[in-house]
């Protein structure tokens, strides 16, 4: 008898990724605590379990932090996004690898339709193979990960909360209707993917408390008070899949910006920062195969200093022909740079934006704007395929424009005075052995 429900879903979810992604490379911080911090040091953002231990919570500001870290002899670093985003394709190019169906939840999730595999005759076969499949990403990548199976997202999210909850587990699975009920009876109803805090208040006021509460709640009652999408979630909770994986839309507006180690005054800092910007974000651009109509730039001081004179600009320009080639974003921000700058501010963040993509070989041409010609687009296109794969495959920055600076020492860097080396992205980095 085949015993296995229709749908099929895993949750595969990196443990403490930061901190794994960081422990891949450096043997001498295994089984040792350490933390990883936001963009300028600021707040800790992941913990080693031995850090979860000593009850320093996520997001806790590192100053208020820093006497129990030191004594309790935790390792910090900055945050190394380059490190993690590629550690993050690795595991997912490998999970693509194994399931025909997956959606990329986040930096270190993902969702696998294992109902996409051949038909299995006991879903206790998922199980095995949830743990062949960590296993394989362990080998391949040193990222541990843990997985939660059930028939439907929710489900499986529940699955996966538990698996952390239970120390020595690594795969749960609720496709049996007694595994679910079981799990559901033991959380609490805030815990559920998709409630929040203040859903959570409303659903305690009608008596539901627990995730196993809302499952058995009457769906029409649930409906009349929470609308169709809490009652997708009691429905998904009985089992019935109403959320199926959502395929990557492309993006419909892309924003780069960061704020600076240091306070900027200097107009020169500030183009610096803004050409890298746009250069990253028009990287990003291509790569979904979009060109923007619109480009916007902005810059602003640091609220929080009371002391300082305040000032935030922003400014947008529309191009007639939708663009995505890089030099042509500089010329943009740099020209708006001009019109937004005012000169005697601490400036602590710039950024820009880009909006109104269409598809970049559907160009629409303009009644009353000259086409670039076909041949001089083509040379554009070229040109910037050819720097994606170069900074693609050398790591990026190695070909970059002159606008966005050469010192290796940027006064508008962030501040990361701990970060470890991009040991995947940097040929310069790599790791030694000696
Ligand atoms: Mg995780």
């Amino acid at each position: 008898m085949n015993t296995a429900p229709p749908n099929v879903f895993a949750l595969v979810d990196c443990n403490n990724f930061f901190v794994s992604c960081e422990r891949v490379f450096n043997p001498a911080i295994w089984h040792k605590p350490v933390a990883v911090l936001s963009n300028n040091d600021g707040c800790i953002i992941a913990r080693s379990a031995e850090v979860k231990a000593m009850g320093v919570r996520m997001g806790a500001p590192l100053h208020e932090y820093r006497d129990i870290l030191k004594k309790g002899g935790v390792h910090i670093f900055s945050s190394n996004y380059q490190l993690y985003g590629d550690m993050s394709n690795r595991v997912m190019a490998i999970l693509q690898g194994a399931v025909p169906e997956i959606e990329v939840y986040s930096v270190d999730e993902a969702f696998l339709k294992l109902s996409s595999l051949p038909p299995v005759k006991h879903h206790d076969e998922y199980t095995h193979y949830c743990q062949r499949v960590r296993q394989q990403v362990f080998q391949w990548t040193g990222i541990p990960t843990s997985v939660g199976i059930a028939p439907t997202k929710t489900l499986a999210k529940v699955a996966s909360h538990m698996v952390k909850k239970t120390p020595g587990k690594s795969v749960v699975n609720l496709c049996s209707t007694e595994a679910q009920i079981a799990a559901l009876a033991r959380l609490e109803v805030e815990d559920l993917w998709g409630v929040s805090h203040r859903f959570g208040l409303r659903l305690r006021k009608l008596g539901i408390g627990t995730a196993l509460d809302l499952r058995n709640a009457n769906p029409k009652f649930i409906r009349k008070h929470f609308g169709v999408v809490g009652e997708r979630i009691a429905l998904e909770l009985q089992g019935t899949s109403c959320l199926d994986l959502s395929r990557a839309a492309s993006k419909k507006s892309i924003m780069a910006s960061r704020s600076f180690g240091s306070l900027i005054r200097d107009k020169a800092d500030l183009r610096e920062a803004l050409s890298n910007h746009t250069a990253r974000a028009a990287e990003k651009l291509r790569k979904q195969g979009s060109a923007a109509h619109g480009f916007g730039v902005f810059i602003r001081t640091n609220h929080l200093r009371r002391q300082d004179p305040q000032y935030r600009g922003t400014k947008m320009v529309g191009f007639d022909i939708a663009v995505n080639d890089t030099p042509t974003l500089i010329k943009a921000a740099s020209q708006l740079l001009d019109e937004l700058y005012r000169p005697g501010f601490n400036y602590k963040k710039c950024g820009v934006f880009l909006c109104e993509f269409t598809p970049e070989d559907e160009q629409q041409g303009h009644l009353f704007a000259a086409l670039p010609d076909d041949a001089s687009r083509a040379h554009s296109a070229r040109l910037m395929d050819c720097m994606d794969d170069l900074n693609q495959r050398m790591g990026p920055g190695t070909l970059k424009f002159l606008t966005q600076g050469v010192k290796t020492k940027q006064n508008w860097q962030m501040r990361s005075q701990t970060r470890s080396p991009r040991f995947t992205t940097q040929w310069s980095e790599l790791l030694e052995v000696m």
